[in-house]
């Protein structure tokens, strides 16, 4: 079959169709061996240091930084002219999936190869990529991004940090103060966003010796506790001409294109994260004896198994998926292409959904990983607690969960008001459908065919919501944020559902039916788990919307596309739980 690629958010209006998709199943073993390397090293070097990386021992860290340099692990995303591996995103996505196991290495490891080394990468001239590039890729340097401000936290554009040109035209002079810098305690090279003049937002490359440059005390943090965060000031800094990045009043472009690769590899050092700890978890299960046997044979505990792994399942399904788009995108560009960022700016709303749902499920796997442990779960001694501790920032940095489920309606509106998505088309078929619902989507053939057809309907749901919304509110809508969560809930659940059922699908085909049968049930329970939010969400944002009779007509309109999804819920749960019981390992 041929492949064809949606557009980012047509998800949204497309019938799913599994060509399109692309699995972790079909990574091929020169990626998989560099994510054995990746997960070598973290396990062998970093996890047995846990302790004392998180009481501050930066010396331990640097130094681990730097030997995870010399392995290669910071250059997958460096072009091969500065020896860099100039890897895909696929391989990128996996081996952040492997750096997933410990938190406080992994973000320091993060900032300096995400928001510490592209921002050069993409924008760097030749000459500065010379001077700076090799270094940061093989650990010689180490990096830190400065973008969040005191005042200037979601709002960043909003930053107050200026660079005046001085009279000579040689250097700009840098003033202010930078907040949350993680690294900034031993970076070699910052990347800042100041305004010239006040005015144009741009970035500059500003080395940790540049006379005016001092850091803040260390954050007292609640959780990766390992990693460097500092404020960063600057106080007359001078920093060549040389060594601005882009061009003045253009480091939106930078900020924002970097923003969109850190919300994708977010979401997948968060998957990365959930599996190894349903693996934890179920073990200790399986050895906590109670009323005489293993915790593990309780109902309740086999029903937090099972519901971590489904949601794991679903978010690498969607993980992988956006992957495959995003390189699909990126082919034939040089790496180092800045047109590379807008490639994978065009995917921006499914990287919100990465970081996202990402986030969210490795908070709900950490939450109920903990329960399973019981009052040991609550004690350091244990692994649970720092996990737990570990976790919570993913739902804050890269963009908070709130601003991107803003984000995610938001882009949808903007693409379609730009004729990108047909979504007026699809709102006249929905009309059709509703008014002869003999019309909508039938099963599709194979496994999960039913699964299709009500996800198909989903997706007219949500688009049914998103019409009334526009016009209800017209452009005003960008402000009914509480709407536009329900808008972006519903996305997510539609993009997650759709990729498990598409994986699963692909892989019935590639393998036969018989080798995904657990893979069919992670899927289910994890469409029914979307399917059961989907009413309270209509009827939320309708309710708000509308009144009197057009209310009543819109309700019951809406409701001929969410037919009663009917599966064994418990049975299913207690077969995907007994799997991962038996083997203590997340089971794809
Ligand atoms: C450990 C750590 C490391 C970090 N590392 C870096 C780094 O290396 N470089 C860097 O530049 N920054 C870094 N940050 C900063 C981080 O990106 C910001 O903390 C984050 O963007 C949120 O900004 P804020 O803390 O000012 O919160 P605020 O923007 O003040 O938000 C407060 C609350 O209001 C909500 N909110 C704000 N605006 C909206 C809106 N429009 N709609 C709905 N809700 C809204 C937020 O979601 C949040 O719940 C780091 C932060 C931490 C804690």
């Amino acid at each position: 079959m041929e492949k064809r690629y949606l557009r980012g958010g047509e998800f949204l209006i497309t019938p799913m169709e599994e060509s399109e998709i692309f699995l972790r199943e079909e990574l091929p073993a020169e990626v998989l061996e560099i994510g054995a390397t990746a997960n070598r090293f973290m396990r062998e070097k970093v996890v047995p240091n846990i302790k004392e990386i998180d009481g501050h021992n930066f010396e331990l860290l640097v130094g681990l930084l730097k030997e995870a340099g010399e392995l290669g692990l910071f250059s997958i995303d460096v072009p091969e002219e500065y020896d860099g591996l100039g890897m895909d995103k696929k391989t990128a996505m996996y081996v952040a999936e492997q750096m997933g196991l410990e938190a406080s290495f992994l973000t320091a490891y993060s900032a300096h190869t995400g928001i510490g080394i592209l921002p050069l990468v993409y924008f760097g001239t030749k000459e500065q990529k010379e001077k700076y590039l090799t270094k940061l890729a093989y650990g010689e340097m180490i990096g830190a991004y400065c973008l969040t401000e005191p005042g200037a936290g979601t709002d960043a554009m909003n930053v107050k940090t200026k660079a005046v040109l001085s009279d000579d035209g040689k250097y700009y002079v840098i003033n202010g103060t930078k907040q949350f810098i993680t690294n900034a305690g031993f970076a070699d090279m910052f990347t800042v966003f100041a305004k010239v003049d006040g005015e144009h937002f741009s970035a500059f490359l500003v080395e940790k010796d540049t006379p005016g440059l001092s850091l803040g005390e260390e954050e007292d943090k609640m959780g990766i506790r390992g990693s460097s965060t500092r404020q960063v000031i600057f106080e007359d800094v001078k920093v060549p001409v040389e060594n601005l990045l882009g061009e003045v009043g253009k480091g939106h472009k930078i900020a924002f294109g970097i923003l969109n690769i850190g919300r994708y590899k977010l979401g997948t050092v968060c998957m990365g994260a959930s599996k190894e700890i349903i693996g934890q978890a179920t073990k200790y299960t399986n050895e906590r004896h109670q009323f005489g046997v293993p915790v593990s044979k309780f109902g309740l505990i086999r029903e937090k198994i099972a519901k971590m792994a489904y949601k794991t399942y679903a978010i690498e399904s969607v993980i992988y998926r956006t992957a495959g788009l995003i390189d699909n995108e990126i082919e034939g560009l040089a790496h180092e292409d800045p047109k590379v960022l807008d490639a994978i700016g065009e995917y921006a709303i499914e990287a919100s959904i990465c970081k996202v749902m990402g986030s969210e499920v490795l908070s709900y796997v950490v939450d109920e990983g903990l329960q399973m442990y019981g009052g040991y779960g609550y004690s350091e001694e244990y692994p649970m607690a720092k996990v737990y501790r570990d976790s919570k920032i993913n739902r804050i940095f890269e963009g908070t969960n709130e601003i991107n489920r803003v984000l995610i309606p938001a882009m949808l509106a903007k693409k379609a008001l730009k004729k990108e998505l047909p979504l007026l088309d699809f709102e006249n078929v929905i009309v059709e459908e509703i008014k002869s619902p003999m019309k909508q989507p039938r099963p599709a053939k194979g496994i999960l065919g039913n699964e299709v057809r009500y996800i198909e309907l989903a997706k007219r749901v949500a688009m049914f919501l998103a019409g009334v919304g526009m016009k209800v509110f017209g452009d005003k809508i960008r402000k009914e944020e509480e709407l536009l969560g329900v808008l972006a809930d519903l996305s997510i659940g539609i993009y997650a559902a759709e990729s498990a059922i598409l994986r699963t699908r692909k892989l019935a085909e590639m393998n036969g039916e018989d080798k995904v049968k657990l893979h069919a049930i992670a899927t289910q329970l994890y469409v029914n788990e979307f399917l059961g939010t989907m009413p309270v969400l209509a009827k939320k944002a309708l309710n708000y919307m509308l009144e009197g009779q057009k209310l009543k007509e819109s309700a019951l309109g809406v409701k001929t596309f969410m037919p009663s999804y009917d599966i064994n819920e418990v049975a299913l749960q207690q077969e995907l739980a007994k799997a991962i019981i038996e083997t203590e390992k997340y089971p794809f």
